[in-house]
């Protein structure tokens, strides 16, 4: 493959990125703007609007518009729409790709994993029709039938956040759409390019206007959707602090709300497992994306003598790492999203020596010369290297925190079941793995651990289209999983139907509860 084409837009460090409402780019009125930056370089490259209540009640009410016609067209018809969006998203992929790398920093094949594990959830809407079959009962009493169905919820909602500036949006609209339900996206406002193409990749695909709308924006927005009457559901993706609060908000507003928040994920080796295969995927798993994956592993929990073979050829393999500017096709690890972000990693290090662990590599440093950390030609790019902590304990801050960051703190361990009961004790439950060579070990795992997401020899278990994506403890706040039958269930409500039909009728007023008869 050669060097992709780097996204630039027709942008400027001025220009400003706006809303997407009723099927036309809308400028902000608001008057209130952030700047977007390019984390390699740390130049502004472009304004972000934030919108205000009245940007919000305008969206709602082109969505609330649009809402009672796109409920009422067939599902096949739905699912032709989502079928040209398909069409168009593998035909742009590498330009959402590019915009993904531009504004977050990842790596550019990472970021064409990200759009494909996104259009993966496309394909799955496709399939609308088969999703939506009822259930239907004959003869449920001697001439009555009993069917149910799902309809759409309306005009519904997604908050998300700036790791995944595709695939997590990708993880609501879709499914709330081929359901027949109008959406509202509130994208991050660290990296909102790639929301609006997406909408008008829609548009192009045939999708009815007002159907999907963005509106960019920062808490102000968000609260506007919260408490807006005709928003009935919301799904919102991001760190822990703020789904309780839009779990709690929305409820109190009487919404349907999905809140998927942050993760502590750890990953147990064995000593029966291949030490080889687990180094490469602590390295994959803990530096891919600069460990800004909610589904990254921050802790390695090494049992018995793992610590001892593995530490030093994580060790080597951290100080290794190819970090560069994530347009360059051999990066292995890009900047950190935000100065602000890198800052606040880098002072998790400080903290980690401070509390007593062991820190075998800093990524503040240039591990080859001794002077900080920096990537030539990139100088004010907010690029930090991979850190490696040993001897971390469950009461330091480095290990109950998220840091979001290219930190792996490393917990030694006796047996399987101090490791079961030490991530069974954590407040977030996402995603977890076990490395093993046992069955057995593999099963009584898989079966005891909180968590909602297991991968056994899989570092990253993110689940498939048709599967559902959700952690457990404080890592979800509500009860259904992004996408699959869940989020399907989530974005209809269930009707029941029954029915008997003119044979019955004269047989007088009946008084007492129906019963089968
Ligand atoms: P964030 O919580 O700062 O922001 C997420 C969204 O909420 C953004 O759209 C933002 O504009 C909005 N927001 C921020 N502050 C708000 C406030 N006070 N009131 C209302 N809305 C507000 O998260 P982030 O930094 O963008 O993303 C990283 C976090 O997301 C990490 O904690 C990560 O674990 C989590 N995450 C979780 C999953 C998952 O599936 N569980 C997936 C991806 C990311």
């Amino acid at each position: 493959m050669g060097a992709p084409e780097a996204f630039t837009g027709a942008f400027s460090s001025t220009t400003e990125v706006g809303h997407f409402v009723g099927g036309q780019p809308v400028a902000s009125t608001s008057g209130r703007r952030q700047p977007v930056y390019n984390p390699a370089t740390g130049a502004v490259a472009r304004q972000v609007a934030l919108g205000s209540a009245a940007e919000v009640n305008a969206a709602v009410a082109a969505a609330q518009a649009a809402f009672p016609a796109w409920a009422d067209t067939p599902p096949i018809r739905r699912a032709r729409v989502m079928n040209a969006f398909l069409g168009l998203l593998n035909q742009h992929r590498d330009t959402l790709a590019a915009m993904i790398t531009a504004e977050h920093g990842k790596v550019f094949t990472d970021a064409q994993g990200e759009v494909s594990r996104g259009i993966d959830i496309v394909e799955f809407a496709c399939g609308v029709p088969q999703l939506l079959k009822g259930d239907f009962t004959d003869q449920v009493s001697t001439g009555i039938d009993n069917w149910t169905l799902r309809q759409p919820l309306g005009v519904v909602a997604g908050v998300t956040p700036f790791n995944f500036p595709v695939m997590v949006p990708m993880w609501m609209f879709p499914v709330a759409i081929a359901c027949g339900n109008c959406f509202i996206l509130k994208p991050s406002e660290r990296d909102p390019s790639a929301s609006v193409f997406m909408a008008e990749l829609l548009k192009q695909a045939g999708l009815p206007d007002g159907v999907f709308n963005v509106v960019q924006g920062d808490k102000v927005a968000v609260d506007a959707l919260l408490t807006h009457p005709d928003v009935k559901a919301l799904s919102f993706v991001g760190s822990t602090p703020i789904a309780q609060y839009i779990y709690e908000t929305g409820a109190h507003h009487g919404k349907r709300v999905q809140a998927l928040g942050g993760a502590k994920n750890h990953m147990v080796v064995m000593p029966d497992a291949n030490i080889e295969q687990a180094v490469d995927a602590l390295i994959g798993a803990g530096y891919g994306s600069a460990g800004e994956r909610c589904m990254a592993i921050s802790v390695a929990v090494l049992v018995g003598d793992v610590a001892d073979k593995i530490i030093p050829k994580l060790a080597a393999r951290a100080k290794a790492l190819v970090v560069k500017n994530g347009m360059e096709l051999d990066a292995e690890m890009g900047p950190i999203v935000t100065r602000q972000a890198l800052e606040r990693i880098e002072s998790y290090i400080d903290i980690g020596v401070q509390e007593g662990a062991s820190l075998v590599v800093d990524g503040r440093v240039d591990s080859g010369t001794g002077k900080p950390f920096t990537v030539a030609g990139h100088e004010q790019g907010f690029f930090t290297g991979g850190t490696l902590f040993d001897h971390v304990t469950p009461a330091m801050r480095i290990y109950r925190e998220e840091i979001f960051g290219p930190v792996l703190a490393c917990v030694r361990v006796a047996d399987l079941k101090q490791s079961v009961d030490l991530i069974n004790a954590h407040e977030f439950g996402n995603g977890v793995a076990l490395f093993t060579s046992d069955g057995n070990t593999a099963r009584e795992f898989s079966r005891r651990i909180q968590v909602g997401m297991v991968g056994i020899n899989v570092p990253i278990p993110v689940p498939m289209a048709w599967h559902g994506f959700g952690g457990w403890k404080r890592s979800l706040f509500g009860d259904m999983h992004a996408y699959g039958e869940e989020g399907v269930r989530f974005y209809t409500k269930q009707k029941s139907i029954m029915q008997r039909w003119p044979a019955s009728i004269g047989k007088g007023a009946e008084f007492v509860m129906p019963t089968a008869k």
